[in-house]
């Protein structure tokens, strides 16, 4: 994948913590017998018409399922805009959501979904509404912690565009913990990240909640 190298993208090209993965043939066929070895030991039969390609899917769907780590080149077009300057800048919020997304976490490499919801107060620059998707999209799938895509979608957001706020709320449901019985029937996880404007004003806070339909006092 090749990526731009205008000066002007380093800042936030280095906010998104990208890897130019290449993983040579030999290496990914010596993967699909790892993969066959634990299915088959787990209880697979890893002989069937139905199985036998399952180690080579699986290994291909882990890699795609985390390709948010090469970068997405559509991402690098911000818009300039005009700042209205102060106050009126700081109440013109743009906000996002929901935006599904799927993740693995980093602990036990299984997968954790909900929905994203972003918002920012816009100063100079602008961010295309389907930016913020593909934004989403590429920490998501990666192996994370959902605390960490949330930060990582503020920060990357912030160096873009030096907007006066960020919001990013994030809901999950984790099947590390579902699958396996720790909880069968678990809450979403949710997690908040507030930058600028947003950590500074409730009542921002409250109007990014209401206008993404959330209730807080809820519960949720
Ligand atoms: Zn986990
Ligand atoms: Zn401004």
């Amino acid at each position: 994948m090749e990526l731009h190298t205008d000066p002007d993208d380093l800042e936030y090209l280095s906010s998104m913590e990208l890897q130019r993965r290449s993983i040579p043939d030999e290496q990914i066929k010596r993967f699909e017998g790892y993969a066959s070895e634990i299915f088959s030991a787990f209880g697979m039969d890893v002989n069937t018409p139905a199985t036998k390609d399952t180690p080579r899917r699986f290994i291909r769907a882990l890699f795609d399922a985390t390709e948010g780590y090469d970068g997405d080149p559509k991402l690098l077009r911000v818009f300039e805009t005009e700042c209205r300057g102060e106050p009126d800048c700081s109440l013109s919020q743009v906000m996002e959501g929901p935006i599904p997304f799927f993740a693995l976490c980093e602990h036990h490499a299984l997968p954790f979904y909900g929905k994203a919801y972003v918002g920012y107060i816009a100063h100079e620059n602008i961010i295309g509404i389907s930016k913020l998707t593909r934004l989403v999209r590429l920490f998501a799938k990666r192996f994370s912690v959902q605390e960490r895509i949330g930060q990582q979608i503020a920060d990357t957001l912030e160096t873009m565009l030096h907007p006066h706020g960020v919001a990013v709320f994030l809901e999950a449901h984790h099947l590390c913990m579902e699958m396996r019985g720790v909880r069968e029937i678990a809450p979403m996880t949710r997690t908040t990240v507030w930058r600028g404007h947003y950590a500074e004003d409730p009542s921002l806070r409250a109007e990014f909640f209401t206008a993404c339909g959330l209730q807080r006092n809820e519960g949720r």
